[in-house]
Parts: structure tokens; C-alpha cells; sequence
């Protein structure tokens, strides 16, 4: 089946273009209602073309804000080839400050690879599939960790199975400049993003700038530093790639976890208590934080331990815990010639 969303602008044009993507839906004041997803093309001349997102997540704001800022600042005499900007990929959920589409109740990024005559979050996904990934020689989907989760900032990725792509995305992924690389697993669900994109051979560059809802300044800096620095390295921006050699940083550490035990769940309700401050090193069996019990003064806090050592890579932001929710990700260092096998 054919898309039903209308994009407002020509993708192949030239120059810098300010445009919709309509999707059809309807609510009940609303039989024939368009929800409207801004989409900013900047073009000129040969060149590689870049897909830049954020806000797959409603709540993740320091991407939806770089990429703001991006199409406002650049003007095409700075781009060699094509970027693709949409700064605000659930625009529903952004304005909710919520991780899911309150119009269809869906999580954008367990929807891929998306249905042409879905709800509009899958809708939007298919087109992202089917008409904007084609285009597209890299995708770069800025994340957070929402309103749940608080991240070292870090760019992260996928070991993909295809040797040159993944030369590609690891150099794509040092471009950030962030203090960790993180090698991710999908311990929640399928229908990400990322994983459609790399099925389609792109340079796909993802991050976690940080968390929560208050957002440090420096968190907003490494975002919008390494989403230019990112875009110049892959030579669709003119300019000089930045190293963190040259920034006089020590290199990049990479990190991964790939084992669900990495991803620590709250076993009971309560109120969750980091017991250390992100990037920590972690021993083995050391508690990283522990749930109390507000209707049980009596009872002892339950620790949430590591169950191997490593380094303390992402935290539980809000106190309240439901059981389940995931409270803290343990990351381990990764030899550089595992990157390589
Ligand atoms: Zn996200």
C-alpha cells in the first residue's frame, strides 16, 4: 500500500525548504485532521544525504533543540548535498512531554518498520521506511533517556554484522566526541529505528544526551556540538572535523551492554535511591542504589546490585519505582579488537 501522508515540500529541491508531512487521522471534532510533522530540507549541489531526527521520543528534548537550531543557523552555501531535518519526529508526544503518541497510544520507536494504513505514529514510520531512509546514505536519531532514565551523555550503537558498515558508524559514533561509546542491546522490544535503518545498509549514528527533565547546559553543548561535528565528518556540512584529541580529551572509552543482567529491574514498588553518581565504577555485587518503602519504616531498602563490575552508565531519574522499571544499566569496557570481530 501506497503512503497516505502528503510531504508539503520537494525532497529533491534546492536551496533551504520549510515543510509539513501531513498525516491523515481523524479524532472527534477533527473527521478530516492532518497532525503536521515539520520537515526542513537544506540542498546544494553532489553530496551525501543526511537524515537528522529527534523527538522519536516525545519527552527527549536536547536533540529536538540542536536540530532547531540547526536548520535555523545554517544556510545552504555550508552544505554539500542533502540534510534532512526533523526536528520533532512525534510532535503529539513532544508537546505532551510524553515518550508515547497520545493520539495512538504507541511508542514511535517499537514501530518500525512501520504500516501505510496504521495509526499515525506507524504511519510515520513507514514513511520514514519506505520513502525517507532510501534517500538517505546516513540516519542519525538523537535520543535522551526521556523523562525515565538519566544517561551519561553518549553517542551508542549497534555491532552490526556487516563489516564496512560498521566502520562506517563506529567512525560516524567517535565523530560525537562523546567521553563513552556505548554498545546497546535491545532488552525491551523490537520495531526500533535504528535497527530498520541498518537493515537498510545506512551509517546510522544514534545517542542518549542525558535524561530527566532538567537538562544541564553542557548536555545542550554536546548535543549541538556533536550532531555539526557528526554532519561534517560525514562531509555534508564544509569545515574541520573536531577530535577529542584536538579538544585535548582523552579518547573515547567504549562501553557495552549486551547481556540483559547489564539492565537492572526494580524487583518490588517504592521509591528508588542512586546511590552513585552516573559514570561511576561499579565491583562486583556493589549496590548502585536501593528502594524503600514508604508504608514500611520497618523494612530494610531492597539493594539493586551490579551484578558484575563496570561502570555505572545510565540511572533511574524519577524516585517513584513501579516494579519492573528498569533502574540502573551497568556497562563493561570493550577491547578495541572486539569492535573489529
Ligand atoms: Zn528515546
Amino acid at each position: 500500500m501506497k503512503t497516505q501522508i502528503h510531504c508539503t515540500l520537494d525532497l529533491a529541491g534546492q536551496g533551504k525548504l520549510h515543510g509539513q508531512l501531513c498525516v491523515p487521522y481523524s479524532y472527534n471534532l477533527g473527521g478530516w485532521a492532518n497532525l503536521l510533522v515539520p520537515i526542513t530540507v537544506l540542498a546544494r549541489g553532489q553530496g551525501p544525504t543526511v537524515l537528522v531526527l529527534a523527538g522519536n521520543h516525545g519527552d527527549e528534548y536536547p536533540g529536538q533543540i540542536a536540530i532547531l537550531k540547526l536548520l535555523r543557523e545554517l544556510a545552504p552555501e555550508q552544505v554539500r548535498g542533502r540534510l534532512i531535518l526533523i526536528p520533532v519526529l512525534n510532535p503529539p508526544a513532544a508537546r505532551a512531554g510524553t515518550r508515547l503518541s497520545p493520539l495512538d497510544g504507541r511508542n514511535m520507536n517499537r514501530s518500525f518498520p512501520g504500516r501505510a494504513d496504521g495509526s499515525p505514529t506507524e504511519m510515520i514510520a513507514d514513511y520514514l521506511t519506505r520513502t525517507l531512509f532510501p534517500l538517505a546514505d546516513a540516519v542519525i536519531d538523537i535520543h535522551t533517556g526521556g523523562r525515565s532514565v538519566d544517561f551519561y551523555p553518549c553517542a551508542h550503537m549497534h555491532l552490526v554484522e556487516d563489516r564496512e558498515q560498521r566502520a562506517r558508524m563506529i567512525a560516524g559514533t567517535l565523530a560525537w566526541t562523546s567521553d563513552f561509546a556505548f554498545l546497546y542491546a535491545d532488552v525491551a522490544g523490537s520495531g526500533l529505528l535504528p535497527v530498520e535503518a541498518e537493515r537498510q545498509g545506512k551509517t546510522v549514528i544514534t545517542t542518549e544526551m542525558g535524561g530527566g527533565e532538567s537538562i544541564p547546559r553542557a548536555v545542550h553543548a554536546l548535543t549541538q556540538r556533536g550532531l555539526r561535528n557528526v554532519l561534517t565528518h560525514l562531509s555534508v556540512l564544509e569545515g574541520t572535523v573536531v577530535t577529542r584529541e584536538s579538544l585535548g580529551l582523552p579518547p573515547t572509552r567504549w562501553v557495552a551492554a549486551l547481556d540483559r543482567q547489564d539492565y537492572r529491574f526494580a524487583p518490588e514498588s517504592g521509591v528508588y535511591e542512586n546511590l552513585l553518581d552516573l559514570g561511576a565504577e561499579v565491583a562486583t555485587g556493589q549496590a548502585v542504589g536501593q528502594i524503600h518503602f514508604l508504608e514500611r519504616p520497618d523494612r530494610e531498602p531492597v539493594p539493586i546490585e551490579a551484578p558484575t563490575a563496570g561502570v555505572l552508565l545510565a540511572a533511574r531519574s524519577p524516585a517513584l519505582v513501579a516494579q519492573g522499571d528498569c533502574v540502573a544499566c551497568i556497562a563493561h569496557d570493550v577491547p578495541p579488537e572486539r569492535l573489529q570481530r
